[in-house]
């Protein structure tokens, strides 16, 4: 399968890079202003207070900055931090022994949160509240519940999606953040602040054409940044400019509102298969070959988010603006 150059979602390759440029401390995360100030006030509190800071919940489209900012919180908290993923602790005995081998204070950071199994978030409920794990000891009549008592520690859940989390677990977070997709002049910051890492030459225009296209998505205007640069490499030399930019975009297929074939295969086949919509989910999914998952966390957010696709309660329909985009003559009758 060709690889999605657009795709939010993390690259084995690009790890290495993507870990260097993550920022370390809040003053250098860019932009989230509102979640940015709340977390220096619960970081000064707990600290000032020698406390525990309370259990984290960042809900929020992949690729704008979740596991950035665990990071961060742990960096300014100096503690460690254990990653970790939903689907990756399958039994509730893979969790007892993440808890138990935690330190006073440290960050447990859940990526996925929405994904732990039933078992495993149950016995997660005494840990989050009181630090403590049920164990059950023998089976039958003869079994027996132990509590081991577990330090106190921070737990981080990031996910896509927080109207998935079960209440019991949501209501066990304490503070609760939302991000949402960059402004084009946040994304402008973000990518000076990486091309001065990485040594790229880029001007602003450069980096505006680029940010125009990374659909609100640090990760995407990363790797936008990167690859304009292997173009720039072989085909010009030199500074990114404007003109460079867009000429390796296009080359690229990354069009002028940052969609890419998979976007415009979904637009496109709403409005010439469906006449538009209501399309359900699955009807899609089926259409396009994509996984229902994916469609809903991956490319559906940004197409509502940038007014070319409506989610009515009868499904996905195409808007004005995404006819007008692909060229398209809207029906007579079409109404949004
Ligand atoms: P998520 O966990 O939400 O999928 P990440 O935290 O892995 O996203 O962020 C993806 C990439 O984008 C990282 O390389 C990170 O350095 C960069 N990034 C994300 N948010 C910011 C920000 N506010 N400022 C600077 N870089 C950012």
């Amino acid at each position: 399968m060709k690889e999605r150059l657009l795709s939010p979602v993390f690259k084995t390759e690009d790890d290495q890079i993507e870990n260097s440029l993550r920022p370390r401390k809040l003053i250098n995360f860019i932009g989230q202003t509102k979640i940015k100030e709340s977390l220096h006030i619960f970081i000064k509190a707990a600290q000032s207070r020698e406390e525990t800071l309370d259990h984290i919940l960042l809900s929020g489209p992949p690729g704008l900055g979740k596991t950035t900012l665990a990071g961060i919180i742990a960096n300014e908290l100096n503690v460690n931090i254990s990653i970790t993923s939903g689907p990756a602790i399958e039994r509730p005995g893979d969790l007892a022994a993440i808890l138990t081998n935690l330190s006073a204070g440290d960050v447990l950071f859940i990526d996925e949160i929405h994904r732990l199994s039933r078992p495993v978030e149950e016995i997660f409920y005494p840990a989050m509240e009181d630090f403590a794990l049920d164990i059950i000891i023998g089976k039958g009549p003869g079994a027996r519940s132990l509590r081991l008592n577990l330090p106190p520690f921070t737990l981080i859940g990031a996910t896509t999606r927080a109207g998935l989390l079960t209440s019991p677990l949501r209501d066990r977070f304490g503070i609760i953040g939302h991000l949402d997709y960059y402004q084009q002049s946040e994304l402008v910051q973000i990518i000076h602040r990486a091309a001065a890492i990485l040594k790229i030459p880029v001007d602003l225009e450069g980096a505006a054409e680029i940010a125009n296209r990374s659909r609100g998505t640090p990760r995407v205007c990363l790797r936008l940044l990167k690859r304009v640069r292997d173009y720039v490499q072989v085909k010009a030399a030199g500074v990114i400019t404007g003109e460079i930019a867009k000429e390796a975009l296009q080359f690229f297929e990354v069009d002028s509102l940052g969609l890419d074939y998979t976007d415009r295969k979904i637009l496109r086949l709403i409005i010439e298969k469906f006449t538009g919509g209501p399309v359900g989910l699955d009807t899609l999914a089926a259409a396009t070959g994509e996984e229902k998952d994916t469609i809903e966390d991956v490319y559906e957010p940004y197409l509502l988010q940038a007014g070319l696709l409506n989610r009515t309660p009868r499904g996905r329909v195409a808007t004005s603006l995404a006819y007008k985009h692909l060229k398209l003559a809207e029906p007579k009758l079409f109404m949004e």
